[in-house]
């Protein structure tokens, strides 16, 4: 970009690496930030520190956390008996957003994608047989309805079924291709509901 100065295009290109944003998108932030007061600016900078500095991963269910375990691990109104399985953070939020979900969560991290060489050595897969044990009463299997979604649903089941646990999946009805974090929390529900044995 010959008329934009090094240091905005800079932020312009840091910006533009960031999921669901365009190069029309990062210019428009680069230009926001460029129009902020200094100190607005330091308070943005300092919570992308904070968050990297302060998160770390749940030692038991692998999602991101302030404090280890986590809050919804070590909540003495969450039913441990119950595992949902989910693919990233996201989902988490999504399911808790439906306040119809009481038991415990384990974030893989991503799905298995052959394609993109993701596999299961990749996920926290070892991190979820160790939590199988004699109290653990269902598994649900709550990955998005996707090529990668499914093939890490039937994983699972193969792999968690010999352990003598009920594995179970969501219910049809989150459309096929769509994306857990942007199901409605009614959708939600009912295929939490409606989650059929594997
Ligand atoms: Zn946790």
């Amino acid at each position: 970009m010959l008329y934009i100065s090094e240091s905005l295009n800079q932020l312009i290109e840091e910006f533009s690496q960031l999921p669901g944003i365009g190069k029309k998108s990062a210019q428009r932030l680069a230009l926001y930030i460029l129009k902020l007061p200094k100190e607005d600016v330091l308070k943005i900078s300092q919570a992308l520190v904070n968050v990297k500095e302060r998160m770390k991963y749940c030692s038991i269910c692998c999602n991101f956390t302030e404090t280890d375990p986590c809050g919804i691990c070590s909540s003495s109104k969450r039913e441990v008996d119950t595992i949902c399985v989910v693919a990233e953070p996201n989902d988490v939020l999504a399911i808790e957003k439906t306040s119809e979900y009481h038991g415990v969560y384990h974030v893989l991290g991503g799905s298995l994608s052959p394609l993109e060489g993701i596999g299961p050595e990749d996920l926290k897969v070892k991190e979820l047989l160790v939590r199988i044990c004699s109290d653990v009463d269902e598994v649900i299997l709550a990955l998005n309805p996707n090529i990668e979604g499914e093939a890490t649903t039937i994983y699972l089941s193969r792999l968690l079924k010999p352990l003598g646990v009920k594995v179970t999946r969501l219910a049809r009805g989150i459309p096929i291709g769509g994306d857990l974090e942007f199901a409605d929390e009614a959708t939600l529900t009912r295929a939490l509901e409606g989650r059929v044995v594997v």
